[in-house]
């Protein structure tokens, strides 16, 4: 009996839920099988078929619906997924499994490579990325250390140089000597933005109470210690009110507190208050409150804001203050010659943070953090008997992660494929259709800008004339985003801004990356609104 053949998929033609053992069983031949190289020509032709399956058949039942509509409730779709004992034998054969993932599970996810899913963050992808995520599972390295990654290892590297000097551009003879130099780090990959902005500031708190006298340090002494051996009350972190959630996260992490992620005022253009920023580090310095990083945003989440970043690098060089740049959003706008220079000032942050699963369009789990300094991340240094012996090139030693997909093959590759002009034109595309978006909604008598868009987010809502009401105001955004969703032809999102009366407002927010959304489906989107709006409001 062989687990990866293929049998029973064509005797079934409709579908079940549950797929009964179908005699199979495991034991050491089969299991022995499934490791090795497919050893016959029909074994191989199934497997390539699979790939087929996923590559094209996977689409086809995704592209139903867009969002999360109610056709299918949830609660129905949980009755399905009830059943929490592993099974003893095999139950499926991997074509039943690869059929029922495209079948019964992927059409009820998300559409979200749907030009008309304009709401979050996470778009449609190349169709390569497929075959590179495919590459860094066959290879399987784990590039924690050199044991397990040779090369791997050293590519990482040169990826990390390459993004490194999009964002810092130092000269060709700081990238000869650092790139790779087992003792210098450019950056690292983490699985996302929140553990990139994580990192930095993990980075930037052991930099602040680094070691005096027989205090050894806060990653060592912990920060009780800490603050007794600098004389401090508490320590703070500065970002706009606009700042991602991941910062909060990383206060509590760090035992610095959520609470001292202390939010600034933002100006009209929803950017940092610099005035604000100076007053807030002058009291803080009278108060016996340390001031472990200021962080400006590149694209914020909501309104994809840039802050003032020249202005705040320039305050923070001058108080001595670490200078983190959020770019999980906005990072790739660097690649476009026509818009890079709306992150000017980037290039004075101590620490960046870029998501790879974003605006570089690559498979989930590619979070950045990059550093100027190429020795800033030895205050995160962590050695093991085993790997990371001190000399090394073992990556793992400065990584808040352990063992990970090398994720930089993908990243890699696809530089390679797009080039920075390839990917100049999708940022450029997203930006230039989200400001034609603004100008439509501000053509329609129903609707206002909320946040016009300075790269490819915008907020915006319905203010029909003559409603004052800010309640019923609200109200009406939040049905017609419900009604569009659930009707599942197409998808905004929805947040709540605060208005300069610090009255919180519900807005739709449209994030326009998808290369396939064209002026002509965002006119659609709101011929829809307004229909909602008039049928349900
Ligand atoms: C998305 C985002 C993050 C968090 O990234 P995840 O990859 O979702 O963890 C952080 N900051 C900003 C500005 C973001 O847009």
């Amino acid at each position: 009996m062989n687990i990866i053949e293929n049998t029973g998929y064509h005797k079934r033609n409709r579908p079940t839920a549950d797929v009964k053992n179908d005699g199979l069983v495991a034991n050491w031949e089969t299991l022995q099988r499934i490791f090795i190289r497919p050893e016959d020509e029909h074994t191989r032709r199934a497997l390539v078929k699979y790939m087929e399956q996923i590559l094209f058949g996977l689409h086809d039942f995704i592209k139903i619906h867009v969002g999360i509509t109610e056709e299918m409730p949830l609660k129905t779709l949980a009755e399905r997924f009830m059943d929490s004992a592993i099974q003893r034998a095999p139950s499926r054969k991997l074509a039943d499994v690869i059929r029922s993932i495209i079948e019964e599970l992927a059409p009820h996810a998300v559409n979200v490579a749907s030009p008309y899913f304009i709401g979050h963050m996470t778009s449609a992808i190349p169709y390569f990325m497929v075959h590179l995520q495919t590459i860094v599972a066959a290879l399987h390295q784990n590039p924690v250390k050199l044991e397990t990654s040779k090369v791997v290892s050293i590519q990482e590297r040169q990826v990390l140089a390459k993004m490194h000097r999009l964002i810092f551009d130092r000269d060709d003879g700081f990238y000869k000597r650092h790139q790779q130099r087992p003792q210098s780090t450019l950056g690292s990959f983490v699985g996302d933005g929140t553990l990139a902005n994580l990192t930095a500031l993990w980075v930037a708190r052991n930099r602040f109470f680094k070691p005096k006298g027989n205090f050894a340090g806060v990653e060592q002494d912990g920060l009780a210690a800490a603050l007794r051996a600098y004389d401090l009350d508490r320590v703070v972190v500065l970002v706009s009110r606009m700042g991602h959630y991941s910062l909060r996260k990383a206060g509590g992490l760090l035992g610095i507190g959520n609470k001292c992620v202390v939010p600034m005022p933002v100006d009209a253009k929803w950017r940092m208050d610099t005035d604000a920023l100076k007053r807030s580090l002058s009291k803080f310095r009278r108060q016996r409150i340390g001031v472990i990083a200021v962080a400006g945003i590149a694209g914020t989440t909501e309104t994809g804001t840039i802050d003032p970043l020249e202005d705040l690098a320039t305050i923070c060089r001058n108080q001595g203050v670490h200078f983190h740049v959020d770019a999980a959003w906005g990072g790739p706008v660097l690649l476009s010659r026509r818009y890079r220079s709306l992150l000017s000032g980037i290039e004075n942050a101590d620490s960046v943070t870029v998501d790879g699963h974003k605006q570089l369009y690559m498979p989930m789990g590619c979070g950045m953090i990059y550093f100027r300094d190429p020795s800033a991340m030895d205050a995160v240094a962590y050695h093991a008997a085993y790997v990371n012996r001190p000399g090394s090139v073992d990556l793992g030693i400065r990584s808040l992660e352990g063992s990970r997909a090398a994720t930089s093959l993908i990243l890699g590759g696809a530089l390679d494929i797009m080039g920075a002009d390839g990917y100049a034109v999708l940022i450029d595309h997203g930006i230039e259709t989200a400001k034609a978006f603004a100008a439509e909604i501000e053509s329609r008598p129903l609707f206002e800008i909320i946040s016009p868009p300075q790269l490819n987010i915008l907020t915006y809502r319905l203010r029909p004339e003559g409603i004052q009401d800010k309640d019923a105001i609200n109200r009406i955004n939040r049905t017609v985003q419900q009604v569009q969703r659930e009707a599942g032809r197409s998808f905004v999102s929805r947040t709540t801004l605060a208005d300069t009366d610090g009255q919180e407002n519900t807005v739709l927010r449209a994030v326009v990356m998808n290369p396939l959304t064209h002026p002509g489906i965002l006119r659609e989107i709101l011929d829809e609104q307004e229909a909602i709006y008039r049928k349900h409001c």
